[in-house]
Parts: C-alpha cells; structure tokens; sequence
C-alpha cells in the first residue's frame, strides 16, 4: 500500500502555473469527500511512513507549499466544507514579515506573487493570525525560513534550518520533525545536515510511492493539475505499489 501525497501551491480563481481554480479544487475535495477518502494530518502520515500507524486504505496526504494567502481565502472554505484536513509548508521568514503589517488580500498570480513577496509580503503571504485561526483545518511546517531566495536576509543552510525550527516552536508550539525542500532541490549532506538540525521526514517534488517503510528521507508528491477525473486517475495509480513505481518512471501524465 502506497499514500499518495498531493502537492498544491496556490488555489485562485483561474489556473495557471503551479495554481488550482477554485472549481477544480472544489471538483477534486468533493471528490474525496464523496468517495470516503482519509485526508490524513501531517502526524498520522509521519506514524504511518513509520509503520505505527494503520491508514485505511483509501487515504491521501494533501499538501500546499510555500503558504499562500489565498490558501486560507479560497482552499480553506473549500476543505473545512467536506470536513478534510491538509498541511501547509510555511516560508517562516515570509510569515513574520507578512504579520508586519495590515493589508487587503488580492488574487495574484504565481509571478506577480514571487516579485511582491519581497516589497508588500501582507498582501501575498498568511500571518501568523491567519496561520492560528486556520488552524482546525490545516497543520502547518517548515518549507525553510528563506526559500533560499534572499529577499530580507543571508542564511548559511545550517542557519536557514535552525531558524525556521525555532520559529516553529515559537509560533507553534512543536518540535519541528516535518522539513519541505524549496523547488525539490537538495542533495544527500543537506540531508544529514537537516536531520542534525532535527528534522526527521523530508519531502521532494517527485512523484512515486510512499510505502510504510521507515525511510522518511525522501516522501514522494504529485503536483496536482486540472480536475477530479485527474486526481482519480493519480490516486488509483500512486495508491498502488506498482503501478505508482512504473508511473513516476514517466515524465508526465
Ligand atoms: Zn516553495
């Protein structure tokens, strides 16, 4: 048995890159809703990657990176309405930056998004209240303090890794175990440097199966596209042991 974990990164009105419609992500959640599918927290997955935890076996892991704003306008109404529950991997820095100041939420696109980020991050970006209030929904963890892209500050790893732990336990009040690569991209010493930090479960961008096997170092997500007829297709495929290890094989679906 294999968990497939989805990866979304912002929900708006119209699709684009890296980006859900509204009415696709509200196809797909009905979906699961309708079909008795688990959304599992970011603990029950840990425990079930661990082998302590029995998943039934319809479940999924649903997943957002970066920690959007539009997360917690569109995808939250959306998730708490077919009672699922999802994890956010937050750029912690962003969030501090983002509780600096008060500002109205628009919808953006990814690129427009990247470039306001760095100047008017309240608009773009969840703060530490919305991050609270959202809390029955989603469970939050580190996608890094910086996304090693620099805007306020120059992190060494070691430092960017510590620091987004420590805010973790600050803001959140947990020993953080839950690490998400910025772009997918690391290598076997950022491994071991940010198990030495404490982080013990570490998530790529490639698709594949996540068997109950022990090895946390290398969860495996689908980038989820288009409707709920895609996202069956990917379930039946990434739930199942074999199909899932031919498919991720493959470039694209
Ligand atoms: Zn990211």
């Amino acid at each position: 048995m294999s968990i497939p974990v989805l990866m979304y990164h912002h929900i708006l009105p119209k699709e684009g890159f890296i980006t859900s419609s509204i009415e696709n992500f509200e196809k797909q959640m009905k979906y699961l809703h309708e079909n008795g599918y688990k959304t599992l927290t970011s603990d029950e997955f840990y425990r079930f990657k661990k082998g302590e935890f029995e998943a039934p076996k319809k479940s999924v892991f649903i997943t957002f990176d970066d920690g959007w704003r539009d997360n917690i306008i569109y995808a939250y109404p959306v998730l708490k309405k077919y009672n699922l529950k999802a994890t956010i991997f937050l750029v912690t820095e962003w969030i501090d930056k983002a509780s600096e100041k008060k500002e109205e939420f628009t919808p953006l696109k990814h690129n427009t998004c990247k470039k306001i980020v760095q100047t008017d991050p309240a608009k773009v970006v969840m703060n530490w209240n919305e991050v609270e209030k959202c809390k029955d929904i989603f469970d939050y963890h580190s996608h890094t303090a910086t996304h090693r892209d620099f805007y306020y500050e120059k992190l060494s790893w070691q430092e960017d890794l510590a620091l987004s732990c420590k805010t973790i336990k600050q803001r959140l009040g947990i020993e953080e175990k839950h690490l998400c690569w910025p772009r997918g991209s690391y290598d076997d010493k950022l491994v071991k440097l940010a198990q030495d930090v404490g982080y013990e479960i570490l998530y790529t961008i490639k698709r594949g199966v996540n068997k109950p096997d022990n090895n946390l170092t290398h969860i495996k997500r689908i980038s989820m596209k288009k409707d709920d007829k895609w996202l069956r297709k990917n379930i039946l495929i990434f739930s199942n042991n074999i199909l899932g290890s031919l498919y991720a094989k493959i470039k694209s679906i």
